[in-house]
């Protein structure tokens, strides 16, 4: 309306008194309730000076594990197909020289969309793909997001802990139907039954 001015009192503001209107008492009070709260213990990490070591049920960054100098993986395509934004990309190949018949020719995941669900590894028949423990990850560039074949891969032995996670509540959870060994982590042998009779030692 017209002429009406913008800070008009509503009938039922309440007046502040002489005090209220200097402003400094209640700048005080905050300061004084801030510094109230300094003394409460803290639960936050003044990151990067303090690391933050995470346990091993933890989901970090999507992992390959590496056997024996090759990815476990068998390239059937499953984590891709599961991964809700669509993160995982790969192409098989044939492999003469080892005893599974396929193998990643390239595996990607974009860690831009990757969410940590997990989901990867739940779905993987081979325990192919593990969450590791790394959360820092930087990038200048969006293709440095791109992890390649050669980044994802990491040893087994330096996956130890979430491997005997996954063993302790992953198998228990479902009994004998997967009881995690080696003889029922190769889906794409040529001559399983050969294998298997040494398999698990
Ligand atoms: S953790 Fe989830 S979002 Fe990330 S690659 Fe695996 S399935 Fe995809
Ligand atoms: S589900 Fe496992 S074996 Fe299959 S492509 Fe993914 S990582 Fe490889």
């Amino acid at each position: 309306m017209a002429g009406t001015p913008v800070n008009n009192a509503t009938p039922n503001e309440r007046k502040l008194n002489f005090w209220e209107r200097l402003y400094l008492p209640e700048i005080f009070k905050g300061l004084k309730y801030s510094a109230s709260k300094m003394k409460l213990p803290t639960y936050a990490f003044a990151y990067p000076e303090e690391q933050f070591y995470p346990p091993d049920s933890y989901r970090g960054r999507p992992v390959l594990v590496e056997e024996e100098g090759r990815p476990r993986c068998v390239a059937c395509g499953l984590c891709a197909r599961s991964c809700p934004p669509l993160a995982i990309s790969m192409q098989a190949h044939e492999v003469d020289d080892d005893i599974k018949e396929r193998e990643p020719e390239w595996f990607e995941i974009n860690m831009l969309r990757c969410i940590y669900c997990g989901f990867c590894e739940e779905v993987c028949p081979e325990e192919a793909i593990v969450m590791s423990k790394e959360y820092d990850m930087t990038f200048q560039h969006r293709d440095e997001a791109i992890f390649d074949l050669e980044r994802l891969m990491v040893p087994k032995e330096r996956l130890k802990d979430r491997l005997g996670f996954l063993e302790a509540q992953r198998n228990g959870q479902f009994g004998e139907k997967w009881d995690h060994k080696k003889s029922n982590n190769i889906h794409t042998l040529r001559n399983r039954l050969d294998y298997v009779k040494g398999a698990d030692g």
